[in-house]
């Protein structure tokens, strides 16, 4: 007997739906349905939730053999790991499927997880929390980015013809999902080489004191202003030498702007980018809360900077940076090529002879000459396909 016919008629739709897409038919199951994924996904979903459960409750998993494996050190990396990639599969799967029902369950078991604790649980006495890691995160970030700039972008928008789920925001959507997994991989990446750092050159110790003993946010301006200066040469890197601009292409393949479209970006050159940027302020000494607020900053900077928000701001934008400011580096036309590096501070293009503001202008279009694939494995293999030749715009 089906395990469908089991459940009462009257059970919630839902649930009817889950099951029916578990037993779908072989042949709507095969790769790259969308099915393969759903189901590892819902299989490590309720591993981890079951990991989590006995790490919150350690009373009901009293057992000394468990103990041993629960005190080895590596024991919450793997549980983050299982969390993370059953994260990943739900939403591979939700984007190959159709039918949603699997991929869904298992997102909401991972969810239910991360709601937990997910890998930094505290058995429940000494409960605190370690909510934001993890799928969690990614879901705490679509959402506040999300109601932040969905209805910015319908009361005042650029292009009030761009509707919301415009063209590839499936891919762009799958976008964000790897660059909000990669800040938690960056923490681990980012943490060996600066505590090398700070460990070998003991000498600054007084200078990283200073750094600290400044107002919170002191040190708050001048990471913006340290990591943009970084950020605007490394930009310009990447438009400038032909190899680097293969990588660049994909984030200037889009052809919509909105609040979605900034997270499209190789994901090597977004190793690079967070390491460049992230690397030196890790080693000069700010507080660690400092260090926090800028990575969560930079994503809901980055969204409004894309987003499909109008107003001229002719003057502001000469200083700090606006949606309009940005939009300009993504234009397609003759005039917006090479321009506007910076992502905070326009003032750091003026200095240095990039700066592009026309008064009350937009550009027309936006994206490259270039073709560039439009699924996201095409862009993940087109550096190595391209000739990497940047298609000069006719002057
Ligand atoms: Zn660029
Ligand atoms: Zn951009």
């Amino acid at each position: 007997m089906k395990i469908e016919e089991k459940i009462d008629e009257k059970a919630l739709p839902f649930l009817r739906k889950f099951m029916r897409d578990l037993e779908s038919p072989r042949e709507v199951r095969r790769f790259g349905s969308g099915w393969l994924s759903g189901f590892f996904a819902l299989l490590l979903a309720i591993g981890a939730l079951l990991l989590v459960v006995a790490l919150r409750f350690p009373d009901w998993f009293a057992t000394p053999e468990l103990e041993i494996v629960k005190e080895w050190g590596g024991f919450r990396a793997v549980v983050h790991a299982i969390l993370l990639a059953s994260y990943a599969l739900s939403l591979l799967s939700l984007l190959l499927r159709p039918r949603k029902g699997l991929g869904m369950v298992a997102l909401m078991i991972g969810l239910g997880a991360a709601l937990l604790g997910g890998a930094n649980v505290q058995p429940e006495e000494t409960q605190s929390w370690g909510v934001f890691f993890g799928l969690d995160f990614f879901i705490v970030n679509l959402l506040a980015t999300g109601f932040m700039f969905a209805p910015l972008e319908r009361f005042k928008p650029h292009r009030r013809e761009q509707r919301l789920f415009r063209n590839e925001w499936r891919e762009d959507l799958f976008y964000f999902l790897v660059s909000t997994m990669f800040v938690q991989i960056l923490a681990f990446l980012t943490l060996a080489p600066s505590t090398f750092i700070n460990d070998n050159t003991s000498s600054w110790d007084a200078f990283r004191a200073g750094v600290a003993s400044l107002p919170w946010i002191v040190q708050f301006v001048i990471v913006l202003i340290v990591s943009d200066f970084a950020q605007y040469w490394y930009h310009r890197l990447f438009h400038k030498v032909p190899f680097l601009w293969s990588f660049h292409a994909i984030h200037h393949s889009a052809k919509s702007m909105d609040w979605l479209a900034g997270s499209r970006m190789h994901i090597i050159e977004l190793i690079v980018l967070r390491c460049v940027t992230s690397l030196p302020l890790f080693t000069l000494g700010f507080a660690p809360s400092v260090m926090q607020a800028y990575l969560g900053f930079i994503y809901v900077w980055s969204s409004l900077l894309h987003a499909n928000v109008g107003g001229n701001f002719n003057q502001l934008g000469h200083w700090i940076a606006t949606p309009r400011f940005h939009h300009w580096h993504h234009g397609l036309e003759d005039e917006a090529f090479d321009v506007n590096f910076a992502i905070h501070f326009p003032w750091i293009d003026k200095l240095f002879g990039t700066f592009h503001l026309p008064e009350d202008r937009w550009p027309k279009d936006y994206g490259i000459p270039e073709d560039v694939p439009r699924n996201y494995t095409g862009q993940f293999f087109y550096p190595l396909t391209s000739t990497g030749k940047k298609i000069e715009s006719e002057e």
